[in-house]
């Protein structure tokens, strides 16, 4: 291995800075060289680069975003982009890739990886959770808890005021933020488009939990596509006769901050086996983290497979909030 490049693509995650900081410095600890390019893949394409040296990676280690930035790159999507992408790496001597992102980007890395045997090896980093084949991704420990302290802020309104809130968090159609998060802020309920789409249920969870007593309740709703589902589900439940339901929109703080202790934890090893991984030959893999240990699992056993709903949590969910 002459020389690494890396890289940050699609939606930026916490811990995405720590990361790029375990690449670096576990590289230097060989003598292999980084070369950082900007904005995923379309900086790869247009040779926008940064020789990253260990004290270039100093004092982001708390640092949310990327300090190499994250884009989607349609340039990277043509063949001719790609092509692009591997003279601009044989033109640095660079011989092997790391990829920090979501599942586009490990689509994107397996296709490329494949094309021009140039070896690739990923990092999942998305505040999704969402990649199937390892147990947790970088970013996400940080939404929740983001989404967390903004459902325990809400909530003492909601109890003042007796109110139903409806709070709507990221995830593109994936459970996983908001079911994690419903468990930790004692949620009502959760509703996920494609999973479940019949307001029908909330109504009833909502109006059983008021005949107990209930005065406030907090539902977690993942945002379809486009943010924008809860007023749906608002305007159904009030015109049930649910009175007083309020809305929040939580948007992108949950994708920035300062990286959590453990998100800064997982990037750190993942950013180290990621590096030895690739100098010792691996390719076409990312790093996993299952039950406590690293796998290396290939992009193409997790391209087409959607990562299991988890019933368990959303059991644990319905049980608690009696
Ligand atoms: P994420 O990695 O967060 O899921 P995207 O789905 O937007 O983000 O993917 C990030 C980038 O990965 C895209 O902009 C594109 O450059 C690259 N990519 C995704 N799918 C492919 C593909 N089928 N072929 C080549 N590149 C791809």
């Amino acid at each position: 291995m002459h020389k690494i490049g890396l890289l940050t693509s699609g939606g930026d995650a916490p811990g995405m800075n720590a990361a790029i900081r375990a690449v670096v410095r576990a590289s230097a600890g060989w003598n292999i060289p980084v070369v950082g390019f900007r904005r995923g893949f379309q900086g790869l394409c247009e040779g926008d680069y940064w020789a990253l040296t260990p004290r270039d990676v100093a004092n982001i280690i708390q640092r949310g975003g990327t300090i190499l930035k994250s884009g989607r790159s349609p340039t990277f999507l043509t063949p001719q982009g790609r092509q692009k992408a591997v003279e601009v790496l044989k033109s640095l001597n660079v011989t092997g890739l790391i990829v920090i992102g979501g599942d586009g980007s490990f689509r994107g890395a397996e296709i490329f990886q494949k094309e021009s045997g140039i070896p690739v090896v990923g990092i999942p980093g998305t505040i999704d959770n969402d990649i199937p084949g390892t147990d947790f991704t970088v970013g996400f420990d940080t939404a929740v808890s983001t989404i967390v302290q903004a459902v325990d802020r809400v909530r003492d309104t909601a109890d003042s005021h007796d109110r139903l809130f409806i709070i709507e968090v990221m995830g593109r159609r994936t459970p996983f933020l908001a079911l994690q998060s419903a468990v930790a802020c004692g949620a009502e309920d959760v509703v996920v488009p494609g999973l479940h789409d019949d307001f029908s249920r909330v109504l009833w969870r909502v109006q059983s939990a008021q005949q107990r007593g209930k005065r406030s309740s907090i539902i977690l709703v993942t945002e379809d596509n486009q943010p924008g589902l809860s007023y749906k589900l608002a305007e159904f439940l009030q015109n049930q006769g649910i009175p007083e339901v309020k809305v929040l929109i939580l948007g992108h703080q949950q994708r920035g901050g300062s990286p959590s202790p453990w998100d800064r934890w997982l990037a750190s090893k993942m950013g180290v086996l990621a590096t030895e991984w690739l100098i010792q030959g691996k390719s076409g893999v990312f790093v996993a983290y299952q039950k406590g240990n690293w796998v290396a699992v290939s992009f193409e056993e997790v391209q087409n497979v959607t990562k299991p709903m988890d019933w368990e949590l959303l059991d644990l969910c319905y049980r608690l909030a009696l």
